[in-house]
């Protein structure tokens, strides 16, 4: 597979020894892909060193993707094509804000050009943008929402051989990952990855979106996505929905949706850690999982890996809704 290097790997794998004495809960871990040092770094770095990889190999010399307002997706590719030399256009959901921040204000920097889709927020907009583009003699290469196909999971096949090496020297074994889990790449890929390195721990998403990925419901393109990416690389197995744990325990009010779970995981894991969490991904799937402990569905003899999939970019954009007073 063509792959171009952006990031900075092996990110860190460091224990939250502060966190799981608080709790009085098990052995906490957290794989730092915040700091993959792309752009302000997230877990789409790693999809994009596979896709982008692609899209030079194609001869392309524009990218087109989507998401949305503060998709920190959008701003990684931003990062990824203005440091090879490419144009880069974002379909972006909603209206263009008053004010511009966060992520947004990234893209900006970044030079890209923005195209604002109202309600169309996965990217329905792209074909039509990708005809003018041809029109004007550019070469175009879309990249899925969210870098969500089997090049982007096999990036999460690729980052659990990393974690394998992290862990094995230091001599842990782990009984469940827990991440968020928004357009299904991060997911399929460690799934076929536990699978691949026979680790045999709980691969927990916590869903982040009430909504569907290409008019599939969300646990059947996550399951169909890792088969798929599974016969590209010729490994013989096929999973099945009991395979998949998605749990929608957490979704709240919806994507992006701040409320006390987010506060609560962001105030407890910067004031503990002195680690910074994002509102719309990380916030939440923290949130669950210090439910998951306190409910004891997560138990003190079991050894978690938080996958911190990045995001704190974000935080600005969201100011208003995060309740700063929260305290330990
Ligand atoms: C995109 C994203 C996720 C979800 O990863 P998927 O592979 O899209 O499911 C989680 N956290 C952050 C911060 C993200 O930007």
């Amino acid at each position: 597979m063509p792959r171009q290097s952006l990031g900075f790997f092996p990110t860190p794998l460091v224990e939250l020894a502060k966190l799981s004495d608080k709790l009085n809960g098990p052995k906490i871990f957290m794989k730092r892909d915040d700091n993959t040092g792309l752009a302000l770094g997230g877990n789409k770095t790693r999809k994009l060193e596979f896709i982008m990889g692609d899209a030079l190999k194609q001869g392309a010399d524009t990218v087109i993707t989507a998401g949305a307002a503060q998709s920190n997706h959008c701003r990684q590719t931003a990062g990824a094509a203005a440091s090879l030399g490419l144009e880069c256009h974002l379909v972006l959901g909603g209206e263009e804000p008053d004010q511009v921040q966060g992520n947004l204000l990234l893209d900006q920097i970044f030079g890209c050009h923005i195209h604002w889709a109202g309600a169309h927020r996965k990217g329905e907009d792209i074909p039509k943008i990708v005809e003018q583009l041809k029109k004007e003699g550019k070469k175009p290469y879309v990249i899925p929402y969210g870098g969500s196909n089997e090049l982007g999971a096999i990036a999460f096949v690729e980052a659990f051989r990393e974690l394998e090496f992290q862990r094995e020297s230091m001599g842990v074994a782990f009984t469940h990952i827990v991440f968020a889990s928004s357009s299904g790449a991060t997911h399929a890929g460690l799934m076929l990855g536990d699978r691949i390195f026979g680790s045999d721990c709980q691969i927990v998403g916590i869903n982040i979106d009430k909504g569907e990925m290409d008019q599939v419901p969300f646990d059947e393109h996550i399951v169909a996505l890792a088969n798929s990416t599974a016969r590209l690389i010729d490994i013989d197995y096929q999973f099945s929905d009991s395979d998949l744990i998605l749990n929608d325990d957490y979704v709240g009010e919806g994507y992006g949706v701040i409320g006390h779970l987010e506060n609560e995981a962001i105030a407890t894991l910067a004031q503990t850690e002195g680690i910074l969490l994002d509102p719309v991904y990380t916030g939440r799937a923290m949130g669950g999982l210090l439910d998951m402990i306190r409910s004891g569905q997560i138990k003190q003899t079991d050894r978690v890996l938080f996958w911190h999939t990045g995001g704190a970019p974000a935080l600005f954009a969201y100011a208003n809704d995060l309740n700063v007073a929260e305290k330990r």
